[in-house]
């Protein structure tokens, strides 16, 4: 099932890409944010197939078919895996040279194309450079360093622009979020739909934000470092999310330091974060960033994230101590 329709029908981006079909079959998507690419190129090749004036209807059986995934002329990869592999290639070579089946045309998503090694890139450059007549090939990108620049060349590229506050609101499920939740999501998704979907819909999430909240106003120190550091320690999960609050506010927390407090995202917060600020410089914010990507990294190599919390927090109130003796 194709998500967010109205969003993507009514991006300005994509009306334009689909006025650039007549003379391009190869095509480049590149986001980090993989659930609104996923759904741009799906709503794409509905696009492609709808067989009515005002594309796409929604209403026609091609239409209704890509909406289910089911129309035998689109194919999506990877098929099994999820990752793009070998034998996701082969099969896409053997199909793109047979005729199509239910329609006039064929179109190919490669979802997670970054996945694809640099081999099995290769094995796609002929067909990119001539594909089959009316046969459509859409590469969804997340990283764009992993593709080769004879892949880049050979299709019309389109990096997708972040969405803004306005469009989230508008288009996401919020349940019963109170405005200020809404804004650390908002604040911390940065325009990206996956993550405001992931955010909005998970209660611990929301949790720990408070528990973040709750921390740099009232965690004053040692002492309590037991009391605070279980909010965080329950799961490796709930500490990555506090890492993600932390960093978010702290930025903002700089900008406010350094004068440019226009530039923050959230107005909402605006009396907090001037609260935060009061307790820490910007040289403090900064240190407190660059420490929290450095647990980031050892959390990627599975370092004990018990541990690590309690590094982190001790860290915190090291880094305010010594601001406030200055
Ligand atoms: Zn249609």
């Amino acid at each position: 099932m194709i998500q967010y329709q109205n969003l993507i029908l009514n991006n300005n981006q994509f009306i334009n890409i689909c006025n650039q079909t007549l003379n391009c079959n190869s095509f480049l998507f590149e986001s980090e944010d993989n659930l609104f690419l996923e759904n741009f190129s799906y709503c794409f090749a509905k696009y492609l197939f709808c067989v009515n004036n005002k594309k796409p209807c929604n209403n026609c059986l091609y239409c209704q078919k890509v909406e289910r995934l089911v129309l035998a002329d689109l194919i999506v990869y990877p098929k099994t895996n999820k990752n793009i592999l070998v034998e996701d290639v082969k099969d896409f070579i053997d199909n793109a040279n047979l005729m199509p089946i239910e329609s006039d045309k064929k179109v190919f998503i490669f979802n997670n194309f970054s996945t694809a090694s640099i081999q099995v890139q290769n094995k796609l450059l002929k067909i990119l450079e001539e594909p089959p007549k009316n046969t459509y090939i859409i590469l969804n990108v997340n990283n764009i360093n992993k593709v080769l620049p004879t892949i880049l060349s050979r299709c019309k590229r389109l990096r997708l622009n972040k969405l803004n506050n306005k469009e989230l609101i508008s288009n996401l499920e919020w349940k019963s979020l109170d405005e200020n939740s809404k804004s650390i999501i908002l604040n911390i998704a940065d325009g990206n739909l996956e993550k405001a979907e992931n955010y909005s819909s998970n209660p611990d999430f929301l949790q720990i934000s408070k528990e973040v909240v709750d921390t740099l106003s009232n965690l004053k120190d040692s002492k309590q470092l037991l009391k605070y550091s279980t909010k965080f320690n329950k799961s490796k999960k709930s500490f990555e999310y506090a890492l993600e609050i932390f960093e978010c506010i702290f930025r903002d927390v700089l900008l406010v330091r350094v004068g440019k407090e226009s530039l923050l995202k959230n107005s909402f917060l605006l009396p907090q974060i001037k609260l935060y600020a009061n307790a820490l410089t910007a040289d403090a914010s900064y240190k407190l960033i660059k420490k929290i990507n450095e647990i980031k990294k050892q959390l990627e190599f599975n370092c004990n994230y018990v541990l690590l919390v309690d590094n982190f927090l001790l860290y915190y109130l090291e880094v305010k101590f010594l601001c406030n003796k200055k």
